[in-house]
């Protein structure tokens, strides 16, 4: 059994769905699970949509008409035959998110927004699942809501692995190939959550894992794990062989190509995984696997941009210590702030957050009431893994450096843009 990811911009149109048949027939497609994310930006086109359904904005209709414009106009350009039931499963689709927003009286935005950003996943594997019935490789949808089960933190949801594993190996025939989408799941009362952006790496994770696969592919529109964002960092690299342990710390630290939560799962079982490019099938790209090192041997770099400074000292000009310390990592759970790196001096403490659920607001004002508070917003947070003084050189130069901090392997920085 395998498990293969494609995202967004491996089905973002027409060509990019034809190009997933091309890849299944390199790659052969029997005892194959395929996860998918919506096409191209359609989640961010969602969020969009929640966001104007909430703050009752005038533009709510048109955002979803061009939401089914832009999957109309990929189906059309797939199917010739007009009569073919994909026109109408998609039609029925959009009349459920509009039915769901209508029918709705949370006024929880984060219940909102996975109800209705899970049509993303919903539409794209509808559409490709039929397209590659289409073209000849026969396949099974499946609902991954009906398999992946999660408590109730909606936007951020947690697996409940006995359940889920139990779903998973009841619902997949290994003969088959199974189209399902990454991202979401649902709760114990059936509503949908999801697992946080860029969750279907994760989907796949938890496949794997769950099915005991042979390995599992994320196919990318990059070669593979490259040491850094080329549309950040020049001169990248392709990094052919890296370990388990080294892949969660790049993740960890912000490298966008895999998701965090993807790696320990398949760790466990020690299960492949593999990053390729879906342009090039055919080569390597980069194998994640069990104590094989870095390979090639670079300075990793990753930046992670819009993030928080927050320097916080006692009003009282006490220090801040144990017991500080420890209210303050409440408030961040509290406030579901992720902090993502912490330095501390006898009088001050600094931390840079990364404000993914938008709640910063609301934690600065009961910060300012305990403590002194300055802060930068905006801010990059930039990592080199296996640092070199070359690379710290050439990182830094013409930035504007707020705070720095340097272990063993890792030098990172927080620098204004
Ligand atoms: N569609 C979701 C997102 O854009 C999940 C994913 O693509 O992994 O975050």
């Amino acid at each position: 059994m395998r498990v293969f990811k494609f995202g967004g911009a491996s089905v973002k149109d027409a060509k990019a769905v034809k190009n997933v048949a091309k890849v299944l027939e390199q790659t052969g497609f029997s005892n194959l699970v395929i996860i998918i994310s919506a096409m191209g930006k359609t989640t961010n086109a969602i969020e969009k949509i929640v966001e104007s359904y909430l703050n009752k904005k005038t533009g709510l209709s048109v955002l979803i008409l061009d939401l089914r414009a832009y999957h109309f106009t990929i189906i059309h350009q797939l199917f010739e035959e007009k009569q073919h039931s994909v026109f109408q499963k998609l039609d029925s689709l959009f009349k459920d998110i509009e039915t769901t927003l209508k029918r709705n009286k949370s006024t929880q935005y984060d219940f909102i927004y996975d109800q209705i950003v899970s049509y993303g996943e919903l539409i794209s594997t509808t559409i490709v699942s039929e397209y590659l019935n289409y073209a000849g490789f026969t396949n099974v949808w499946l609902d991954a809501r009906d398999m992946i089960k999660t408590d109730h933190s909606y936007r951020d949801a947690t697996v409940d692995w006995q359940a889920t594993q139990q779903n998973i190996v009841n619902k997949v025939d290994k003969n088959n190939l199974t189209i399902t989408q990454g991202f979401i799941g649902s709760d114990t009362n059936n509503f949908t959550t999801t697992l946080g952006r860029e969750g279907s790496d994760y989907t796949a994770g938890i496949f794997g894992y769950c099915l005991n696969a042979q390995s599992v592919s994320i196919w990318k529109d990059v070669p593979g794990v490259l040491n850094g964002d080329p549309r950040v960092f020049e001169n990248t690299q392709l990094l052919s062989h890296v370990s388990y342990e080294e892949a969660i710390e790049l993740a960890f630290y912000g490298a966008s190509v895999i998701h965090p939560k993807t790696i320990q799962p398949l760790q466990r079982k020690e299960i492949p995984l593999y990053v390729k490019s879906f342009l090039h099938p055919e080569n390597d790209g980069t194998s994640v696997k069990k104590g094989q090192p870095l390979d090639p041997y670079l300075p990793c770099y990753i930046v992670k941009k819009n993030q928080i400074l927050v320097s916080l000292s006692s009003l009282d000009f006490s220090f801040i210590v144990e017991d500080n310390i420890s209210e303050l990592f409440n408030l961040f759970h509290q406030y579901h702030i992720k902090v993502d790196l912490i330095q501390n001096s006898a009088i001050s403490f600094s931390v840079c957050l990364d404000d993914k659920f938008g709640h910063f607001k609301e934690l600065l004002q009961k910060l300012k009431s305990k403590f002194k508070v300055t802060y930068n917003t905006d801010v990059s947070l930039f990592t080199i893994r296996h640092f070199t003084h070359e690379a710290i050189q050439s990182l830094e130069k013409e930035k504007d450096i707020l705070l720095k901090q340097i272990t063993r392997e890792t030098y990172q920085m927080v620098s204004k843009d």
